[in-house]
């Protein structure tokens, strides 16, 4: 008996010291956590969950690294033109955003490898003229202030032709009243928007790919290069994947049980 507690004993202290000795190779903000810049307002990536607590795609993956090296999370919600900012000036340790690498950004942050596609793509209302991206020219585009869509909108068809919004949520609320002709965007979070509001549909067409990575400051290589370590361990054992499934898959999945039901009701009359 006391052969096997000692063994477990033994045991216990290679395990927390395997914790410690990760959790030892990096500095945060604060000891014991890591500060996640964000904009929760996001969806599915980061979203204020009912019970006030934050969930997301950005979120699970940050709390699952924040594990693996020992840490716990704190996410940071603030608006999206701070995000990068917050982990340049050291007050936060990771900008995780649904947030796209740009050379631009490059020059103020590091970023981890890549985890996720993004495709910015066009919302309007189901009666709208606007078919593809070639009608774009001329009309009035609602975009979230700071993203790569209002960088990209502002240089092909002029600033004077984008209206920036706090956050996707406005925009796609002036679209609804008439305020701006399309809102570009993210494609996950603009299906979340289009499935929240009625009326409005997302065109099929692209507008530009990117990928999402989690932005580090460009003084902690050492958090940047274990960031990467735990993405990769994540990314082959498939936990990342797991994560998207449940918030991108879950709701396809979902729908396609609805049609099933309404299928049957149509046979049914
Ligand atoms: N992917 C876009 C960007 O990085 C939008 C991100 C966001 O609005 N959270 O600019």
């Amino acid at each position: 008996m006391k052969k096997i507690l000692s063994m477990a004993l033994a045991a216990a202290m290679v395990m927390s010291m395997t914790v410690n000795a990760a959790a030892a190779e990096v500095s945060t903000v604060e000891a014991g956590k890591l500060y996640m810049a964000t904009n929760a307002a996001f969806p599915p990536y980061e979203l204020v969950a009912d019970d006030g607590t934050f969930e997301g795609i950005d979120v699970e993956i940050a709390t699952a690294i924040a594990e693996k090296l020992g840490l716990e999370l704190v996410v940071d919600d603030m608006d999206f033109t701070a995000v990068v900012t917050s982990v340049q000036t050291g007050k936060d340790d990771i900008a995780m955003a649904g947030l796209t690498v740009t050379e631009e950004r490059k020059q103020n942050i590091d970023f981890s490898d890549t985890y996720a596609t993004g495709i910015q793509v066009i919302i309007v209302t189901e009666d709208s003229a606007i078919a593809t991206v070639d009608d774009l020219e001329g009309k009035l585009i609602g975009c979230q202030e700071g993203t790569t869509g209002y960088m990209y909108c502002s240089d092909d068809y002029g600033e004077e032709n984008v209206v920036a919004f706090p956050n996707g949520a406005n925009a796609v609320q002036a679209l609804m009243t008439g305020k701006v002709d399309c809102v570009i965007i993210d494609n996950e979070p603009a299906k979340a928007f289009v499935a929240a509001n009625e009326g409005l549909k997302i065109l099929d067409t692209t507008y530009v790919v990117e990928d999402y990575a989690i932005g580090v400051n460009k003084e902690n290589p050492e958090l940047l290069a274990a960031i990467n370590g735990v993405l990769k361990e994540m990314i082959e054992d498939g936990s990342v994947k797991a994560i998207v499934d449940k918030y991108i898959n879950a709701g396809t999945e979902e729908e396609t049980a609805e049609e099933t039901a309404e299928e049957t009701t149509a046979e049914a009359k």
